[in-house]
């Protein structure tokens, strides 16, 4: 079973697409019409992000389960510490194991309802991120990542304390980390180069979200924690009230961002699709990390 290391370190870009556990019946064809349109493009992995509550929970196992099983596809699973103690959370390992789930994504997480509410763990349960890198490298041989943050997690005090527990949590067996959402290339590049200065080497991928729409845009702001650079601004705000020219201007925006990290020596790319493949399709392609006969 391949694993998530072995398809980002070939030396060449690749990119690799994170989706949701499907809400409803409705949400799961339209997930599943995004796998099979991306699998064509060989993906290096694909990701399924892990809720809050109990059935998304089990969803999040049933999709990456079924896409280890029926496509050709190297899956990987989210797995948070929220709400579960530690014997949950062996046996949430365990089902991914038994599904040939080799990936895994170990993250604390974010207190339900509030994600800035305070952090209550479970009694018998995990409190920060890297006790769960340890406790799955403890359960098998998984490839294991975990979550990067290039404007620093907003519960740290600063960027230092933030990168040295990224280091910390790689040091804790962690093969590689995912950066979340950005706006300018040299906020990747600065988080980049604040981790090699640690002496570490593993890999970041960087997070990239096309901007299609100015809720895209909001959500970017959401989850990055930085607002909307002025340069940004600029090129996207007098657009909002013109979908299709909007969308042109974001899809441009994020190729350009791909270019420069690629030009930086970045060799993979990670794209949050909302369950969607048209953008990613779009800007992997302009970007030739397609195979040529795709
Ligand atoms: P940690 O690394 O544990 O860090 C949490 C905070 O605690 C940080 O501020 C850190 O500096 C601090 N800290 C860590 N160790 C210590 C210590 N020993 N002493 C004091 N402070 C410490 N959330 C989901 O619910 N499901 C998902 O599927 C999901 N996928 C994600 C994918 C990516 C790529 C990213 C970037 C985030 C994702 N998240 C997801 C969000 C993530 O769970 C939250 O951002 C969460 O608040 C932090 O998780 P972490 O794994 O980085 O936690």
């Amino acid at each position: 079973m391949t694993t998530v290391v072995q398809r980002i370190r070939t030396g060449r870009p690749v990119f690799s697409v994170e989706f949701m556990p499907p809400r409803d019946h409705e949400d799961e064809q339209r997930l599943w019409n995004a796998i099979r349109e991306l699998e064509g493009l060989d993906p290096a992995f694909v990701s399924v992000t892990y809720g809050a509550g109990g059935s998304s929970r089990d969803r999040t196992i049933r999709t990456t389960g079924r896409v280890a099983r029926e496509t050709t596809l190297v899956s990987m699973a989210h797995l948070t510490a929220v709400d579960h103690s530690v014997a949950e959370l062996r046996n949430v390992i365990g089902w991914y194991a038994a599904l040939g789930i080799r990936n895994i994504l170990a993250l604390r997480g974010d207190p339900p309802g509030d994600p800035m509410g305070d952090w209550v763990p479970h009694p018998q349960g995990l409190n920060y991120a890297d006790e769960l890198v340890r406790l799955v490298r403890e359960l098998g041989d998984f490839c294991v990542g975990v979550a990067a943050f290039p404007y620093g997690h907003p519960r740290s005090p600063d960027l230092d304390f933030d990168t040295d527990n990224l280091v910390r949590k790689l040091r804790a067996g962690a093969d590689f980390a995912i950066a979340q959402l950005f706006f300018e290339p040299d906020d990747f590049l600065r988080l980049r180069d604040r981790v090699a200065a640690r002496g570490c080497d593993a890999v970041l991928l960087p997070g990239v979200m096309p901007l299609t729409t100015p809720r895209v845009l909001s959500k970017t702001v959401e989850l990055s924690g930085a607002p909307v650079p002025a340069r940004i601004a600029a090129r996207l705000d007098h657009l909002a009230a013109d979908p299709a020219a909007f969308r042109a201007e974001g899809i441009d925006l994020v190729t350009e961002t791909c270019e420069r990290l690629m030009a930086e020596g970045v060799t993979g790319l990670h794209f949050y699709t909302f369950n969607r493949s048209k953008a990613t399709r779009e800007v992997v392609s302009r970007l030739g990390l397609v195979p040529s006969r795709a």
